[in-house]
C-alpha cells in the first residue's frame, strides 16, 4: 500500500498503455515507454507521479495563461455547478454565465466584433467559422463564393473542417482530408524558406501570394482567408513586420472575409488581450479557445463582427453544439477574464515578462546549435541547425535532432515542444522574471546535452 491516494507510478502507466489513446502519439511506442504522470500543478509549476517538479514552458497546450492552481475558478464552477449544471441555448433560451460572457467579450474585443457563437474548443469553432462565412456569402446571394484560403503549417484544428483548414501535410496524410474548396498558400517562416531575400521582402512576397491566388481562383469564388497571428503548432513562426499590413491591404481590396485565429494568440499571450492588436490586423471574425478559460474548463467560440452577425441572423443557422455556452465553462471562463483584467496580467506581459523573456531566450542564439531564437509576447522558438551561417536542415530526417533535444528537455524537467527541429515555449503568463532564468538555463543545458549527442552519433551534418 502506497502512503499517498496516488498508486505507483508503474501501476498507473501500465493501465494508461492498455486502454488509453493519447491524441498525436504513436501508442504503441509510448506503451512501452511509459507516459509521464502528471499528478498536480501550481503557479508554473507541474509535479508528476514520482514527485519531480517541473517548468511548464508550454502552459499545458498554450493554454493555462494565469497559471494553475487558481481557486477561484474551482469556486466560479461549483457554485455554477449547484446552480444551474447545464442547459441549452438552442430553442430560445439563455443563461446567465453565456449572456454575460459574450458580452465581455464584445467589451474586449476590438472594432465591432460584438457578437460570439460559442463552441466546445478551437476546433468546432474553426468548423463553425467554416460554414459561418460560406453561409454568409449565401445570404448574400453569392453562393459561389465557397473557397477558403489558408496557409501551409498553419494549425486550425483536428476535426475534418479545422484540420482541412489547417495546412498540416502530416494530418492531411490520415483520414481523407483536406475536405474540398479549401485552397493553401505559403507561410511567411522566413528563416526556414527565405532563402537570400531580406525577411521584410520575404513577407511581402509571402503576402502577395494571397493576391496571387486569388487572382488565380477568381476573386468571385473566395470566401474568407484564415490565419493565426503568429503560428503557433507550426513551431511559433513569428511572420516578418511587413507581412501583416500587406494581408490587411489584400483582404480590404478584394473584399473577402478575414478570420483571424486567436485560439493561442488570444487573452494576452502577445501582450494585449488579442494578438490582432499586436498586428493592427481587423479581422471580421476571431476564433477563440484555450486561454479563455485558461485550460480550466473546455470552451471555444467565434467572435463575429455586425455585419456577418446581422447576415446570419436573417436566417435559421443550422448549426451547434450541445455544450455551446456550456453554464460551468463559461461562468469559469469569466472568472478567468476578470483575474486577467484585475490583475494587470496583460500589461505586465507587455512592459515587463515579454521584454525579459526575448533578451533573456533571445541569447541562446549563441549557442553552436541555433539558428534563431525568436519570441513575440510570451512565445518563443529556436531553431536548431548544424550550420547557423547557411540556415542549414539537419541530414537527418525533420525533426529527429529535436525529438532528441525535447528528450533531454524532459530529463532536465523542462517542458519545452519541439516541432520538427524547432523548439518552443508558451509559458503561463504569470511566468516572473527568476522562473525564466530558470527556465532558460534549463534549455541553455539541454541544447549542450544535445549538441554533445548530435556531434557523438555523427549527426551534425546538413543536409545536401
Ligand atoms: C489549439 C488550436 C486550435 C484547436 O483548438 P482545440 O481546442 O484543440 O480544438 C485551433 N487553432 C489554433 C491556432 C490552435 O492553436
Amino acid at each position: 500500500m502506497s502512503l499517498t491516494n496516488t498508486p505507483p507510478t508503474a501501476e498507473l502507466q501500465a493501465l494508461d498503455a492498455a486502454h488509453h489513446m493519447h491524441p498525436f502519439t504513436a501508442n504503441g511506442e509510448l506503451g512501452r515507454k511509459g507516459a509521464r504522470i502528471i499528478t498536480r500543478a501550481e503557479g508554473v509549476r507541474l509535479t508528476d507521479s514520482d514527485g519531480h517538479e517541473l517548468i511548464d514552458g508550454m502552459a499545458g497546450l498554450w493554454c493555462v495563461n494565469i497559471g494553475y492552481g487558481r481557486s477561484e475558478l474551482a469556486e466560479a464552477a461549483a457554485r455554477q455547478m449547484r446552480e444551474l449544471p447545464y442547459y441549452n441555448t438552442f430553442f430560445q433560451t439563455s443563461h446567465v454565465p453565456a449572456l454575460r460572457l459574450a458580452a465581455r467579450l464584445a467589451e474586449l474585443a476590438p472594432g465591432d466584433l460584438n457578437h460570439v457563437f460559442f463552441a466546445g474548443s478551437g476546433s468546432e469553432a474553426n468548423d463553425t467559422n467554416l460554414r459561418m462565412v460560406r453561409h454568409y456569402w449565401a445570404l448574400k446571394g453569392q453562393p459561389e463564393r465557397r473557397i477558403v484560403i489558408s496557409r501551409r503549417n498553419g494549425y486550425h484544428g483536428s476535426s475534418m473542417g479545422s484540420g482541412s483548414l489547417g495546412g498540416m501535410a502530416a494530418m492531411h496524410a490520415q483520414g481523407g482530408l483536406p475536405i474540398p474548396d479549401i485552397v493553401h498558400i505559403d507561410q511567411p517562416y522566413w528563416w526556414g524558406e527565405g532563402g537570400a531575400a531580406t525577411p521584410e521582402d520575404f513577407g511581402r512576397a509571402r503576402a502577395r501570394q494571397l493576391e496571387e491566388t486569388i487572382l488565380a481562383l477568381g476573386p468571385e469564388r473566395v470566401a474568407a482567408f484564415i490565419a493565426e497571428p503568429v503560428q503557433g503548432a507550426g513551431g511559433v513562426i513569428i511572420p516578418p513586420e511587413s507581412y501583416w499590413p500587406e494581408i490587411q491591404r489584400i483582404v480590404d481590396k478584394y473584399g473577402i472575409l478575414l478570420i483571424a485565429d486567436e485560439v493561442i494568440t488570444g487573452f494576452g499571450r502577445l501582450g494585449h488581450w488579442f494578438g490582432s492588436q499586436s498586428y493592427g490586423i481587423r479581422p471580421h471574425i476571431m476564433t477563440i479557445a484555450k486561454g479563455l478559460s485558461s485550460g480550466y474548463q473546455p470552451i471555444g467560440g467565434s467572435i463575429v463582427c455586425d455585419e456577418v452577425a446581422a447576415t446570419i441572423g436573417q436566417d435559421e443557422f443550422n448549426h451547434g453544439y450541445t455544450y455551446s455556452g456550456h453554464p460551468v465553462a463559461a461562468a469559469v471562463a469569466l472568472e478567468n477574464l476578470r483575474i486577467l483584467d484585475e490583475e494587470g496580467i496583460i500589461p505586465r506581459v507587455r512592459d515587463e515578462i515579454a521584454p525579459y523573456l526575448a533578451q533573456a531566450w533571445g541569447a541562446l542564439a549563441d549557442h553552436p546549435l541555433v539558428g534563431e531564437a525568436v519570441s513575440r509576447g510570451l512565445m518563443g522558438s529556436l531553431a536548431l541547425t548544424p550550420d547557423k551561417a547557411s540556415r542549414a536542415k539537419f541530414a537527418a530526417d525533420p525533426g529527429t535532432a529535436g525529438y532528441i533535444c525535447r528528450e533531454y528537455s524532459f530529463g532536465n524537467d523542462l517542458v519545452m515542444r519541439h516541432v520538427g527541429d524547432r523548439m518552443i515555449i508558451a509559458p503561463p503568463l504569470v511566468i516572473t522574471p527568476t522562473d525564466i532564468d530558470e527556465l532558460v538555463a534549463r534549455a541553455r543545458k539541454t541544447l549542450d546535452q544535445t549538441w554533445a549527442h548530435l556531434q557523438r552519433e555523427g549527426m551534425l551534418r546538413a543536409a545536401a
